[in-house]
């Protein structure tokens, strides 16, 4: 099989709330940048990135992938990913620039689209290609309802609406308020209004500095919070590893770590305890399987970040035997051929061929930028 055509895409979605925020960001469109690869077999591969929507920085994404990645691409054969992984990873201009930040984010895309083509040709979901087994039961958490701008009562309805009626097994909520305390008074909302069962996580997104860490951190197993997710600012090994040694509460970080030599250097160091990989801040899946070996090496679980919104890592989490738990955030619902779906708590199990992520032509056409 040859690839023949390298065609880029970028989609602005509107978020399902009209606009979120948390500590650190404010976002009201979720955008993915990504691309088609088209094969002389009639097989074509969706991959795509995730990102704020900013339209500037997405063209540079979608420059990278059509200018730099696509004449690397031609006429190679798509099933051979990790050739070609090695290949676009180290081409030396574009590592001279960048081994993380849009060379990374372009290329989790190109590699993403491979793999579909490859489970396409395989006539399999790709979770089946990674060996995995359709009776694994993938845990839904939802994180759609957490957000810092909403106030204690919203927080409180929309907790228990998702663990009451949707069945969920634990909701996520955003801390990193100018006044930690205000934040503690949401988690102990949020905590009675869903009894103490569901998991409830809190999302800090890099906003405290590590007294104010330690100080409220420290609180958190009161309200038996199941892990605290980026308290500090993403590259700080030694403050993280530090809070681990502080708190009782387990620490969750990841989705701002570019590589998988970050993720060696946070789990030698003691620094996570939930390793939340995400297939498209990595260069995609082939480096997220290397993170995620790498943390079961280490007997941690991953429970990744989902930036694709879910459609590539629950194939992932099937497939991995260090995933057993999954973020759920409804914003791309629309745009695929087969969205992922939550059912009693539980992520149904993906039948199509591919690895989720084929668009909808409608989605293409309906939520496009030039
Ligand atoms: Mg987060």
């Amino acid at each position: 099989m040859k690839i023949t055509g390298v065609e880029p895409f970028i989609l602005h979605v509107p978020v399902t709330r009209s606009k979120i925020e948390d500590s650190t960001h404010s976002v009201t469109y979720w955008g993915a940048p990504g691309v088609i690869l088209d094969t002389d077999a009639g097989i074509r591969g969706y991959g795509y990135t995730g990102t704020h929507a900013y339209l500037p920085l997405d063209r540079l994404i979608t420059d990278c992938i059509s200018k730099t990645y696509g004449p690397l691409l031609i006429g190679e054969d798509p099933l051979e990913v990790q050739h070609l992984w090695r290949k676009l990873y180290h081409f030396p201009p574009a590592q001279w620039v960048g081994r993380s930040g849009i060379t990374h984010l372009a290329l989790s895309a190109v590699d993403i689209a491979l793999w579909d083509i490859k489970a396409k040709a395989a006539g399999m979901p790709l979770w089946k290609l990674l060996g995995g087994n359709a009776s694994k039961k993938v845990a839904a958490y939802n994180t759609d309802g957490g957000w810092l701008n909403w106030t204690v009562e919203q927080l409180v309805a929309d907790a228990r609406q998702m663990v009451e009626e949707q069945g969920y097994r634990g909701v996520k909520i955003k801390v990193g308020s100018p006044d930690p305390g205000e934040d503690l008074v949401r988690v102990e909302a949020v905590r009675r209004a869903i009894g103490p069962r569901p998991r409830l996580m809190v999302d800090a997104n890099g906003r405290w500095d590590l007294t104010t860490a330690i100080n409220t951190g420290r609180h958190l197993r009161d309200y038996d919070v199941y892990w605290l997710e980026e308290p500090l600012w993403y590259d700080d090994l030694a403050g993280h590893a530090r809070l681990a040694r502080s708190i009782e509460t387990p620490i969750a970080l990841g989705e701002q770590l570019y590589m998988r030599d970050s993720f060696r250097d946070f789990i030698q160091a003691g620094a996570v305890h939930f390793v939340q990989a995400d297939a498209v801040r990595l260069a995609g899946i082939t480096e997220w399987w290397q993170v995620a070996d790498l943390a079961l090496a280490h007997h941690l679980p991953v429970a990744p970040h989902i930036g694709d919104m879910m459609q590539v890592h629950l194939h992932l989490t099937i497939a991995h035997p260090a995933c057993s738990l999954l973020e759920y955030i409804p914003w791309l619902r629309g745009c695929f051929e087969e969205p992922a779906t939550v059912e009693e708590g539980f992520f149904t199990v993906p039948q199509q061929p591919g690895a989720g992520t084929t668009f909808k032509p409608s989605a293409l056409e309906k939520y496009g930028v030039a």
